[in-house]
């Protein structure tokens, strides 16, 4: 599953660098994820670096996004 960011985005910048495949979008007002390509650092990291990197805790699980099988299968 994609994860997404909410309003509450400062556009911080912080979680732009740590991003394994380079899914942020430094976007104004707030940033994007582009949920095509974001893995939820899936073979990268235990858990999704832009989360931990994120001070106002606003990126959350894209419900509307699952993540596409195939990559499922591979970890
Ligand atoms: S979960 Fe990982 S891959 Fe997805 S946007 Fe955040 S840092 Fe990038
Ligand atoms: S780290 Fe959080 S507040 Fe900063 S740009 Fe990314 S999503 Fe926005």
């Amino acid at each position: 599953m994609a994860l997404k960011i909410l309003e509450a985005c400062i556009a911080c910048d912080a979680c732009f660098q740590p991003c394994p495949t380079d899914s942020i979008i430094p976007d104004d007002p707030i940033y994007r994820i582009n949920f095509e390509t974001c893995t939820e650092c899936k073979g990268y990291a235990d858990a999704p670096t832009c989360v931990e990197a994120c001070p106002v805790d606003c990126i959350v699980l894209d419900e509307a996004h699952p993540y596409h099988e195939s990559e499922k299968e591979h970890g």
